[in-house]
Formats: structure tokens, C-alpha cells, sequence
């Protein structure tokens, strides 16, 4: 019989009641240390006092008007992004999914007005994740993700990781977008170089091709950077954000440059919760607090600190660890023993991680993990290693 949740979850035997910081905690009262912190949402960790006040003080007051109104805290937050990045204007979504669709919609539109709708061509990457819509699961276009659910939505076309040939074959003048995440993160926290993105950002100039940055996982402070395309020097068309925007509030964004923006008027688009006074209240305090200099800075210093650590722990663990990647506190471990079997022997150490592609498990703490939790969460990561090494049952 089906279950009364839609099986489509294969879901981990445990169940959390309550959290604080980078602590989540079991019925039976057992602690787990949250290094996946909801696939990077919960950037400032559970129950944040901040965010916490950010959201009883605006539930208390007024939960939900329609975007027919003028939203003040909407507008608070859209000028805090606006302020703090290349964007000249923002629309607000419920999550990553319903970001991408608008960047999808915002590039046709765009190329529709300059009299050019046939140019709708849009390049993607092998390994790339966008959301679960019918035009994400077509734009990342991997068979996991849309076999069973064709006709898949055209447009798209998938080059490889690192192809530089065939992008370079590809990306002509009748190509509308590139679409691409500055580190991937379902792919397996795969980094992509900076020369890379500034290479991609000198072809879109080129040929007038938009550049659209997929950051829901790589942004809001993840990479130690607001936001990760920072880290080469360039600025896209187009950007989505969501996760750790709204820190477990459903929250996404569409950045835009303003001519990326301007052929989307009165009209063209619409959510009827995006951007809400409730999730711009509780985006604004964590764009308060994650845009501030010195706490990036921190995000830097930990990141540095962590990696070693999780370098000395692949060192000591070489038939379980192949090696770390990443960037900031988006690190992976790609693994030699199977990445499930590795995040499972974590549970039993009292550790959460990501399994992603590539075999590969993601480390995804909160921006504010503490050292001493860093300290913590390796000596968990030890023995979670001790246990799925090939001769773990031994020892
Ligand atoms: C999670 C994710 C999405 C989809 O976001 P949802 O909020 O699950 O719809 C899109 N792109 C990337 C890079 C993601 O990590």
C-alpha cells in the first residue's frame, strides 16, 4: 500500500524534534552534529535567536498580503540584495525550483523583445541540478532526473564538465543563455575555476549570449564569498539564490542586471507567496548578517581550518577517502567506499552529511559552526571512518 507521503524520498530511519545552532536533536534525546544543515539551508544554523525574533516579531504583526500591494519588507530585502551584488533589480520565489523558471522565462523574454524569439538556445552542464520542475529536470537534462517524464521541454542542450571544445562549437550568436552553477553541488561539489568562469563570461560578451548563475547552493556566504562567481572577478546576467537565503524559510530569488530585468513587466510573471512579508523579513536579517565583511571573513578562516582538518582525516582514512573538494564550507569528500555507506556510519557517529554525485559526500555546515564544533564534527567523521573502512567490521 502507498504510504500516505509520496514515496518519492528514500528516507533515513531518523527524526528530528528540535535543533539549536549546529545541534539537532532526537526524540530519545540523542544529539546529532548537522553537517549537511538541510543541503545548505539552515546557513545560520537551527534556531537562530536572531532569525527567530526576525520572525515572531513580523508573524506577530502580518503574515501574508498579496504582491497586488506594495511590500515593505520586500522592498527592504530587494535593496540589501541590490546594494550587495551586480543586480539592478529582484523577483522573489518560494524556492530554487520557481528561480530557475523565471531565469528560464526572463532569457526568452529578453531575446523575444530584441526581435530574436528563435534565438532560444540554452547551454547547461553535465552533472548540473536546477530544481524539479519540467523545465529544470530539461535543462539539467541527466536521465536520473527526467527518464519517465518526456516530453522534456526544448532548449536545451547538456555539454560536458570542462568541455572547452565543445563549448567553444556550441557557444555561437544564436545561443540565448548559458546556465551554469559556480560550484556544483548535486554534481558532487565540483568547483569550476575561475579562469573557467571568467572564460565564460568573455564568450556570453562575445556573442551576446546571457549569462545565468545557478548559486541557490553556492551563494549567501557558502563559497566564504556572498557569493561565489565573486571569487573570479565577474558578474552574471542573471542569477538565482534560494536555500540559505531565507535559512530555512522557503525563500528564492531572480537577481537581474537591469536589461536582463527590464523586458519582464506589469504582467509577465507572478507568485502568490514570493516574497512575502514574513520570508523578506527573515531574508533581510540574514542578508544583515551574512553580508557583513568580517562574518564572510570568518567563513573564510573556518573553511581553511576545516579543510585541513578533513585533508588530515582523508590522509588517515586513504581506503576510505580519495580526497577533499570544495570551496569555503561547500567541501566534498569523494570517497573509495560507497558515499550512503559512508553518511550512514556518520549517523552512527552522530554526524550529518550529504551523499552527491560522484560518489561523493558533501560537508555543508552552518556559516556559524563554532571551531570547537569543527573539532567535534571530525572526531565524529573519525570514527564514522574507522567503521566504513573496507576492514572496518574487524576493527
Ligand atoms: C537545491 C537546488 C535547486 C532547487 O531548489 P529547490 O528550492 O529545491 O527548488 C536549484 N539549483 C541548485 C544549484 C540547488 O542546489
Amino acid at each position: 500500500m502507498i504510504p500516505a507521503v509520496l514515496p518519492t524520498y528514500n528516507r533515513t530511519p531518523l527524526s528530528f524534534v528540535s535543533g539549536e545552532g549546529c545541534w539537532l536533536r532526537e526524540e530519545s534525546g540523542r544529539h546529532y552534529l548537522d553537517f549537511g544543515a538541510g543541503i545548505g539551508v539552515n546557513a545560520l544554523g537551527h534556531a537562530n535567536p536572531a532569525l527567530v525574533e526576525a520572525l515572531t516579531a513580523q508573524a506577530e504583526k502580518l503574515w501574508h498580503v498579496s504582491n497586488l500591494y506594495r511590500i515593505p519588507q520586500q522592498e527592504r530585502l530587494a535593496e540589501l540584495l541590490v546594494d550587495q551584488t551586480f543586480a539592478d533589480t529582484v523577483f522573489f520565489t518560494n524556492s530554487g525550483t520557481e528561480a530557475a523558471e523565471l531565469a528560464i522565462k526572463m532569457v526568452r523574454k529578453y531575446w523575444h523583445d530584441r526581435g530574436e524569439s528563435a534565438r532560444s538556445r540554452i547551454l547547461t552542464f553535465e552533472g548540473a541540478f536546477h530544481g524539479r520542475s519540467t523545465a529544470a529536470i530539461a535543462a539539467a537534462g541527466a536521465e536520473k532526473l527526467t527518464a519517465g517524464f518526456g516530453p522534456l521541454m526544448p532548449g536545451f542542450e547538456t555539454l560536458g564538465w570542462g568541455d572547452h571544445d565543445a563549448l567553444h562549437a556550441a557557444l555561437d550568436e544564436t545561443v540565448a543563455a548559458v546556465m551554469i552553477e559556480p560550484i556544483q553541488g548535486e554534481g558532487g561539489i565540483r568547483p569550476l575555476p575561475d579562469a573557467c568562469l571568467k572564460g565564460l563570461r568573455e564568450l556570453c560578451d562575445r556573442t551576446g549570449a546571457l549569462l545565468v548563475l545557478d548559486e541557490v547552493q553556492c551563494g549567501m556566504g557558502r563559497s566564504g564569498r556572498l557569493f561565489a562567481h565573486e571569487w573570479a572577478g565577474i558578474a552574471p546576467d542573471i542569477m538565482l539564490v534560494a536555500k540559505g537565503i531565507g535559512g530555512g524559510f522557503p525563500l528564492g530569488a531572480v537577481l537581474a542586471t537591469e536589461a536582463a530585468g527590464a523586458p519582464m513587466g506589469a504582467g509577465t510573471h507572478g507568485s502568490t507567496y514570493g516574497g512575502n512579508p514574513l520570508g523578506c523579513a527573515v531574508g533581510a536579517k540574514i542578508m544583515e548578517i551574512v553580508a557583513d565583511e568580517a562574518f564572510l571573513a570568518e567563513v573564510r578562516r573556518k573553511a581553511g581550518a576545516l579543510r585541513q582538518k578533513l585533508e588530515g582525516l582523508a590522509a588517515s582514512h586513504p581506503d576510505v577517502i580519495e580526497g577533499v573538494r570544495g570551496t569555503g564550507l561547500m567541501l566534498g569528500l569523494k570517497c573509495r567506499v560507497t558515499n550512503t555507506d559512508f553518511v550512514k556510519a556518520g549517523h552512527d557517529a552522530g554526524i550529518l552529511t550529504v551523499p552527491a554525485a560522484e560518489n561523493v559526500v558533501r560537508v555543508l555546515p552552518p556559516l556559524n559552526v563554532t571551531d570547537a564544533e569543527m573539532d567535534e564534527a571530525l572526531a565524529r567523521l573519525d570514527r564514522a571512518a574507522l567503521a566504513a573502512a573496507p576492514d572496518g567490521a574487524r576493527g
